[in-house]
């Protein structure tokens, strides 16, 4: 916590020093997914760069409640109170229970976030699951006056909020633009002003998700949920906001006036946003052909790819990137990635076999330093793994017997490793976990072999279940026991 972080702030539009409201205690708040499709690459980017902050703060000493909702409902197809709730309309598609879909999603979600080794967040709120806390803040909104109700929806008067707030202080743009460059959007017949929002939805007849409320048989309007649930969790006022880039000028705008209409506060003092992928140059989308999920990524099986990456190469590749600029994959990109990754991998494999010496020709320390410099600005990663890389070529270098290092840097190195690498970057060798996992499996194996010799089925069954639920099956023959991935 002694460390002078610094962190760019949408809100202010600088690079602020990082202050928090009441340390140690640090709150951020980012935005989850929608659960009605399969995790995106741009999810995948956005929850990396945020658990990368995640345990930085950690590791510097704070202690960090990282609350991260899932929308579960609530969020219409047109991002602004027009088409069909997107769960819903999954749900009608294919023929399932809105919950259906989103536990399929959810599962998928997480397991991804998983395999990328991001931690997951403190608390993980839903939508559906605060239905009664989103009608309180409407109630709140509208006795402010800055709300009204026409015909069981209620709409945020934003003309009015603007009278006495600035709705433009997030996006850095003013009424009057906003209101130029507006579309007119879905309710429109309904509002009063065009940059109007819905905080309650009237449910048609024949729409699935649908709660009872003092406006009559609804559902919320999708900027609601944050406000209430960062509200429950984290208080009037945290520290962290955070989202994707695109969340800006309208999801996050619109937060902000609901807790400035609600309770007179802007909810976060640091607005953290990342930035989009591209793939060569281009915005990934369906319609241009050039998008694909992870899994395919890990896979390789998309057209796009000409070959499978690891996860950890995936989360190297975000990571050699800083999370405020645009990231753009491509093949070469990747497989330059991966490259680097491997030569940085196995230099750090070398490091329990290092001969140590009396004397240091190399001073470690300013290696350490440059690691702190660089998270310290704004968490830049990859400046971060360049000092790395330089950590790379001494170890290389004592290994060759071309330089020599004394106790207290070769325990400085292993020091870097586990901290910054492991524990800030959240890399893993995976090539070194592979390698251990026969001899572990064999352990396990043996285990269950005594337990059955034993006759305690109860534990050779539960061995072989539990390892069938983490993905290995276990085969009985006569030679004995072999394993395989499922
Ligand atoms: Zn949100």
């Amino acid at each position: 916590m002694e460390q002078n972080l610094f962190v760019y702030n949408t809100l202010t539009r600088k690079k602020e020093a990082f202050e928090p409201l009441n340390a140690p205690h640090v709150g951020m708040y980012v935005c989850g997914p929608t659960v009605y499709s399969d995790a995106h690459m741009g999810n995948a980017r956005t929850y990396i760069s945020f658990d990368l902050i995640f345990r930085y703060l950690t590791h510097i000493g704070y202690k960090v409640r990282y609350v991260r909702n899932i929308t579960d409902a609530g969020h219409l197809e047109g991002d602004a109170d027009e088409g069909e709730d997107k769960i819903s309309k999954k749900a009608k598609l294919a023929q399932l229970e809105p919950m259906e879909i989103v536990q399929k999603y959810t599962v998928g979600f997480r397991d991804v976030m998983r395999i990328l080794n991001t931690l997951p967040p403190s608390i993980e709120p839903t939508a559906t699951g605060h239905i009664i806390e989103q009608i309180e803040l409407v109630k709140v909104i509208l006795a402010k006056g800055y709300a009204y109700e026409v015909n069981g929806s209620v709409y945020f008067d934003v003309e009015k909020y603007n009278h006495n707030n600035d709705y433009g202080t997030l996006s850095g743009r003013n009424l009057d633009d906003m209101l130029n460059n507006t579309r007119t959007l879905g309710g429109q017949d309904e509002k009063r002003g065009k940059l109007d929002f819905a905080l309650w939805i009237k449910a048609k007849p024949e729409h699935l998700m649908k709660w009872p409320s003092p406006w009559g048989i609804g559902f919320p309007g999708w900027h609601l949920e944050c406000s209430a649930m960062s509200n429950k969790y984290l208080g009037e006022q945290f520290d962290i906001h955070g989202g994707g880039i695109d969340l800006v000028p309208t999801h996050h705008t619109n937060e902000i006036a609901q807790n400035e209409a609600s309770c007179g506060k802007n909810p976060a003092k640091y607005w953290v946003h990342t930035n989009m992928l591209t793939v060569n140059g281009q915005k990934m989308s369906k319609s241009l052909g050039n998008s694909f999920l992870p899994d395919e990524l890990f896979t390789g099986n998309n057209h796009i790819l000409t070959k499978a990456y690891s996860p950890m190469t995936v989360r190297f590749f975000m990571l050699q990137t800083h999370y405020s600029s645009t990231l753009d994959f491509s093949n070469d990109a990747m497989e330059a990635s991966e490259k680097g990754f491997k030569r940085l991998m196995n230099a750090f494999a070398l490091v329990d076999g290092l001969k140590v010496s009396a004397q240091s020709d190399v001073d470690v320390s300013t290696i350490e330093k440059g690691c702190y410099t660089a998270m310290n600005d704004d968490f830049n990663s990859p400046v971060l793994i360049a000092e790395l890389f330089e950590l790379s070529k001494i170890i290389n270098s004592v290994h060759d017997g071309k330089t020599s290092i004394d106790d207290k840097n070769y325990q400085m190195i292993k020091n870097i490793i586990q901290h910054f690498v492991v524990d800030v970057l959240g890399l893993v060798n995976e090539q070194a976990a592979n390698d251990e996992l026969p001899n572990v499996m064999d352990f396990v194996i043996n285990l269950r072999t005594e337990a059955k010799t034993n006759k305690d089925y109860a534990t050779s069954d539960k061995i072989r279940i539990g390892l069938q639920q983490i993905g290995f099956q276990l085969k009985d023959s006569k030679d004995g026991t072999t394993w395989s991935k499922i």
